[in-house]
């Protein structure tokens, strides 16, 4: 029996969730509770209303556009894609259809799946409006029109995924990247992105690289979660198989099927033969816009370097490890305060330690965001140079850490307030030392330089006298110096 290899294509649609307003009416651009309190008469359809397309939701796009180094447009218009359904009260969908050029086409995405690297062809990049939701319940169903008209970017990609952990792990790199450009959240816990997942599978002998040797492509339709969109490939993975063993697969036509996330499974809806014709035609009311090179210059210039930059960079430059460089990378902001610590000349190893150990932890355990965390870029680097000059250890480096952010100060006003300075002064070192010693004096008869593991009492005791504030390094010099003095 043959063994088969998966293509996978996946359409990713994320709504843009950083504009002020909606895609083509002033309705604003934000989550509510309240159903249908967000919305504007553009949004419901009525009549004699005008589409006016929003800049920046065309500049977002844009920029996504050449982040995924796909070509971008030289003029702009919008298309309908006629349909009936509730949920689009407009009786069509404003969006682009990929001819000439959308927002973009030809692009490509590399990324990193259980570290490999990997690349997945971007077949085109559009901006449309999302449709009202609806909820169904047992006799009835609402319709909420807040998320109507909400900008949204749908992502084709070629058919080059060939596992359920790559398309996982693509999404996961496409959500970085739509947060590093700041155009979205891209949660799915909030209904911000969905997935279209195309799953065939073919004879791993034949060449995948001509299009005749693949199988027929199944549309799994409203996958609305990463986990989802991992479960439904291996479940159209496993059903495929079974269809092409048992000799089905290849007679079987194109199909449209739909995600049930309750059953863990996919459901018949239509073939290909009774895909719907949408009927698309230019949007009349909104004239061909250019998009001129300058505006797509001055876009370009604003693209911030992305995790996947980033996190290489940090590991060949700095030598940080996979993991460390992973967590710094995973929120942009964590990330930027990492470097600009750094570019205060900190130590990069010192301030990747802080930054994920204390200063992560403190973050969740607050539940707060590093943008509105007290203990700025500079306040870190004068707490690890207090610690690198040996002014405190590094135990009193993270009490330090604690009082700075209890008491809102900076970490040098910390050490002298609370009197933390270490001692490494050998005059006040030798005073304590002599006690220690004139207190102890079994303890000194028994030392022995070749065995000299009584020192750990000593140095305990002047940590004791000095309350931990004594530089465990000098004393431990000058003890051994002493008692070397005594037994001569
Ligand atoms: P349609 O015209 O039916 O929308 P497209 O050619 O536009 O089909 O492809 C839609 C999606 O399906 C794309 O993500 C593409 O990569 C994917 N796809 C196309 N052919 C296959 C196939 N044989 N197996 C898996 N995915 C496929
Ligand atoms: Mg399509």
């Amino acid at each position: 029996m043959g063994k088969y290899k998966a293509k996978i294509g996946l359409e990713m649609h994320c709504e843009i969730s950083e504009t002020k307003t909606k895609v083509f009416s002033s309705a604003k651009n934000e989550y509510t509770e309240q159903a249908n309190s967000n919305i504007r008469p553009v949004d419901m359809a009525f009549p004699g209303v005008l589409p006016v397309v929003n800049k920046e939701a065309v500049r977002m796009a844009l920029m996504a556009s050449m982040a995924l180094k796909c070509k971008q447009p030289a003029y702009m218009y919008f298309e309908r894609k006629n349909y009936y359904y509730p949920d689009l009260p407009k009786g069509f969908q404003l969006t682009q259809e990929t001819k000439p050029i959308p927002v973009g086409i030809y692009g490509e995405v590399t990324f990193e799946c259980n570290g490999e690297e990997k690349r997945v062809r971007i077949n085109n990049l559009h901006l449309e409006e999302d449709a009202a939701s609806l909820d169904h319940y047992d006799d009835y169903s609402t319709i909420d029109y807040n998320r109507a008209g909400v900008p949204l970017l749908e992502l084709v990609t070629e058919p080059d995924i060939t596992s359920a952990e790559e398309a996982v792990a693509f999404l996961e790199h496409m959500r970085s990247v739509y947060q590093y450009l700041g155009i979205s959240e891209a949660d799915s816990k909030k209904g911000q992105v969905r997935c279209d997942v195309n799953v065939s599978i073919m004879d791993e002998n034949l060449d995948e690289n001509d299009p005749h040797n693949w199988g027929t492509k199944i549309e799994v339709k409203n996958v609305n979660s990463f986990g989802g969109v991992r479960d439904a490939i291996k479940y159209e993975i496993k059903r495929q198989t079974k269809l092409k063993e048992n000799n089905e697969y290849d007679t079987m036509e194109q199909q449209t099927r739909r995600w049930d996330e309750e059953s863990g499974t996919t459901i018949y809806m239509r073939s290909k033969v009774d895909a719907i014709d949408y009927k698309y035609f230019v949007e009349p009311n909104i004239p061909k816009f250019k998009i001129s090179s300058e505006w797509l210059e001055e876009i370009k210039s604003s693209i911030p370097r992305l995790a996947y930059d980033r996190k290489k960079e940090y590991m060949t430059k700095y030598g940080l490890s996979d993991y460390d460089a992973s967590i710094l990378v995973k929120q942009k902001d964590i990330s930027d305060y990492f470097e600009e610590t750094v570019s205060l000349g900190c130590d990069a190893k010192q301030v990747a330690n802080w930054t994920n150990g204390m200063i992560l932890n403190y973050l969740n355990s607050k539940e707060i965001s590093i943008t509105e965390f007290f203990l700025n870029p500079s306040m870190l680097k004068e707490l690890i140079d207090l610690i690198n000059s040996k002014t405190i250890s590094s135990k009193q480096g993270k009490e330090v850490f604690a009082k700075v952010l209890e008491k809102q100060k900076s970490p040098q006003e910390i050490v002298k307030s609370e009197g933390m300075m270490q001692i490494t002064d050998t005059s006040e070192l030798d005073q304590i030392i002599d006690e220690v010693i004139r207190e102890n004096p079994e303890q000194v008869a028994s030392y022995d330089p070749e065995r000299p593991k009584i020192l750990d009492y000593f140095i305990g005791q002047i940590m004791k006298k000095t309350r931990g504030k004594a530089n465990p390094a000098t004393a431990s010099q000058l003890m051994k110096e002493k008692l070397n003095d005594l037994r001569k």
